[in-house]
């Protein structure tokens, strides 16, 4: 009980049974599997640097529920300085493991629940806060890290939910017993569901009273029966597999689809069975703190791919290169308009009726946004400085080969002051920020698609008094 060393959360997914598949096997031991083991190295970084002085100010808060310290990554933020404090912390994290470590996604459905609970309560006399507060000190006290489940796989995007020809196209409510309910659908890009004890389900979107049984939100364990996670591919994927040519010789991703085969959840575990109108809440709440969660972690990647691109002016031999740093300027000032907004968006939030903050949805999604395009921009203004050697870069192996090893390595060196093998494992680094496309692909539709953050952005700004302002000033009046 209480906060987790890195050790221990290991050690925890250990206990876990899951069952899991991979390139059409079945994975016993999740833990040692070194792609899968790559992913949890990333979402255990979480728990590392809760016990590293410069990151326990972020990292380690106290829970006013439990009254004991906890990881920031279980606390639904309850003051301005919570909200602020995630985004501070995702940046470090982001630039401390130069990937995804996944552990936003169950922070941002734990905010998400603990503001929706309270108000499906306060209209119909539910007891899903209660079911909530229960499953919230026990993630709390165990330090456990919980996966997001949200994206189902919706099938004809212009049905809604009841009107699919296969009713599973979304995660629904197939019975309804004394002790709980069973549910079947499947869930796509459910970042780390392997490295997660708990899984979350949300709805994925707006629900007409015919979508009832649609209407659900519940948590389970990661390996509760008749739940299948299907690892997912992703650009370099055997890299890990083959032990070599890794790029982040540490950290990695990797994002499942989850099917739910007929799952059983008890009573105490639902949070939402049948409250239409609350399952667009429960979305817009949880997108917009995931996207509040990516100005975070993105902007920390930019800063990654910026030492990346600096250390390789130096390797290469272009450190004096004034249009090569204006580039990396143009990468600085990137990343650092997407924390501003995101800190923009934590600064703005508000006390909901719970007694938990939220952020301000149009700067959140403001920043998706940028996110969306400036990321790529980034990318290609890191792979620009490096050099073409970002791609075509012969293997380690190759590297490792008596006879033609020292050849390449004669023809690879760039500046005498720096080793060949540095300038190698560095060009593999950018080779993965840039070319990762389990989390490349996050940058566009992580938290929604961009027409989402669009559309939230408009309903959610104030355009009538927009509208006014230009009418006054122009001196009109309809
Ligand atoms: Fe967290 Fe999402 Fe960023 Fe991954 S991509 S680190 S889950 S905010």
């Amino acid at each position: 009980m209480g906060l987790k060393t890195k050790k221990e959360y290991i050690e925890s997914l250990r206990q876990l049974k899951p069952t899991a598949y991979m390139f059409g096997e079945k994975i016993t031991s999740i833990v040692d599997n070194p792609r899968l083991r790559a992913g949890i190295e990333a979402t255990a970084a979480t728990y590392e640097v809760a016990e590293m002085k410069e990151f326990q100010d972020l990292a380690i808060t106290t829970s006013p529920l439990i009254n004991e310290p906890v990881n920031r990554f279980t606390l639904p933020p309850s003051s301005i300085d919570d909200l602020v404090a995630r985004v501070k912390l995702n940046r470090k994290l982001g630039n401390w493991v130069g990937t995804c470590f996944q552990r936003c996604t169950g922070l941002d459905c734990l905010s998400t629940l603990s503001i929706c609970t309270y108000d499906v309560d306060k209209k119909y006399g539910t007891h899903y806060y209660d079911n909530f507060i229960k499953f919230l000190k026990y993630m709390q006290k165990n330090d456990l890290t919980a996966n997001a489940c949200v994206t189902d796989v919706k099938g004809d995007r212009s049905l809604a939910p009841h009107e699919q020809p296969d009713k599973d196209m979304f995660l629904h409510v197939v019975e309804r017993r004394d002790d709980g309910i069973v549910v079947r659908g499947a869930k796509a890009h459910q970042t780390g569901s392997l490295s997660s004890h708990e899984i979350i389900a949300l709805p994925t979107r707006a629900m007409r009273k015919e979508d009832k049984d649609y209407a659900v939100a519940f948590a389970v364990p990661s390996d509760t029966p008749g739940l299948i996670h299907v690892v997912g591919r992703s650009s370099l994927d055997t890299r890990e597999m083959d032990g070599c040519d890794l790029g982040n010789v540490r950290y990695s991703k990797y994002c499942p689809t989850l099917i739910f085969n007929d799952v059983f959840v008890p009573w105490d575990r639902v949070f939402l069975c049948g409250e239409t109108e609350f399952a667009a809440d429960m979305v817009v709440k949880f997108s917009s703190l995931h996207r509040q969660s990516h100005g975070g972690c993105k902007a920390g990647k930019i800063d990654c791919m910026i030492g990346t691109a600096l250390v390789m002016m130096d390797y290469n031999g272009t450190n004096q290169a004034g249009h090569l740093k204006q580039k990396v300027i143009d990468m600085i000032h990137r990343a650092e308009t997407l924390y501003g907004c995101c800190l923009a968006s934590s600064y703005e939030g508000k006390k909901e009726a719970s007694g938990t903050y939220f952020i301000d949805t149009v700067l959140a999604n403001a920043s998706k946004i940028h996110e969306g395009k400036e990321m790529a921009e980034a990318i290609r203004l890191m792979v620009d400085v490096c050099g073409g050697f970002v791609s075509d870069l012969p293997s380690d192996r190759d590297f490792e080969n008596s006879e033609i090893g020292p050849l390449l390595k004669k023809y690879l060196k760039g500046s005498d002051k720096f080793s060949v093998d540095n300038r190698i494992k560095m060009y593999r680094l950018a080779e993965k920020l840039a070319m990762e496309s389990a989390d490349t692909i996050s940058d566009i539709h992580g938290g929604g698609s961009p027409e989402a953050h669009r559309v939230t952005i408009f309903r959610e700004s104030n355009v009538e008094s927009k509208k006014k302002s230009a009418k006054r000033l122009a001196g009109v009046e309809n």
